[in-house]
């Protein structure tokens, strides 16, 4: 009884890999030529050197000596045949936290997801997905920030009690814990919670197997300096 089990776990792992290996060949063959590098051997192509020019970037933003954009006009006809973004960076809607703005960088390096407090959904999910899986992106980069407007909302709502209205509902949810979890400590409130649910998102797309080609860190980016730190 136990062989025969053992046995058809293994036919069913068997056929599960086969088919799995043949629908990840077709996706790729067919999207080979809408994603083919435009600049094949310029963008870091492993999480190591994805995460350096990001950080690299970053300085160059906060130091105020931005070399993006360049020739626009000459990237956008090259990268009219395909794009080979090197990172996701999942962030937020603040007008002031612009990925492409803090990391320096131009059109067709990022592949930007960007929601309020950086909240997971199946959209979301599925927009990271698309990045590691179809494009390739090595590195995932959750990216929260000081003052965020959806932390300070979800804290409101935890003081006072009152119910979230609409649609916002869904991010204060999602928030929720991890202030729920930082309450008690001493010094800033909204900061404890920034770190805590930035890091949790991490966590969540760490341990997620369809993302699991990618690397995935979580940082936060001072709105003071324009610096961007990693989170442990
Ligand atoms: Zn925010």
């Amino acid at each position: 009884m136990a062989s025969n089990r053992r046995a058809f776990l293994t036919a069913t792992a068997t056929v599960t890999a086969t088919v799995t290996a043949t629908a990840t060949a077709t996706a790729v063959g067919v999207l080979a030529a809408v994603s083919a590098p435009a600049a094949a051997g310029t963008a870091p192509d492993t999480a190591a050197a994805a995460l350096d020019e990001l950080l690299a970037g970053n300085r160059r933003y906060a130091a105020g000596r931005p070399r993006r954009p360049r020739d626009i006009a000459r990237h956008r006809r090259r990268l009219a045949a395909g794009q080979h973004p090197f990172a996701v960076v999942l962030g937020c809607i603040d007008s002031r936290v612009v990925p492409e703005l803090v990391f320096d960088q131009g059109l067709g390096d990022l592949l930007c997801i960007r929601t309020a407090g950086q909240v997971l959904d199946e959209a979301v999910l599925g927009s990271i997905q698309y990045g590691v899986a179809e494009l390739r992106v090595p590195l995932v980069l959750v990216l929260g920030h000081e003052r965020c407007g959806a932390v300070a909302a979800t804290l409101d709502h935890l003081r006072s009690g009152t119910p979230v209205p609409g649609h916002l509902e869904l991010l204060v949810a999602e928030i929720a814990p991890a202030a729920r979890r930082t309450r008690a400590l001493p010094g800033d409130w909204a900061e404890h919670t920034v770190r805590a649910h930035t890091a949790w998102v991490r966590d969540a797309i760490r341990a997620d197997s369809a993302f699991a080609a990618a690397s995935v860190v979580a940082a936060r980016f001072d709105l003071d300096s324009g610096l961007v730190s990693l989170l442990p």
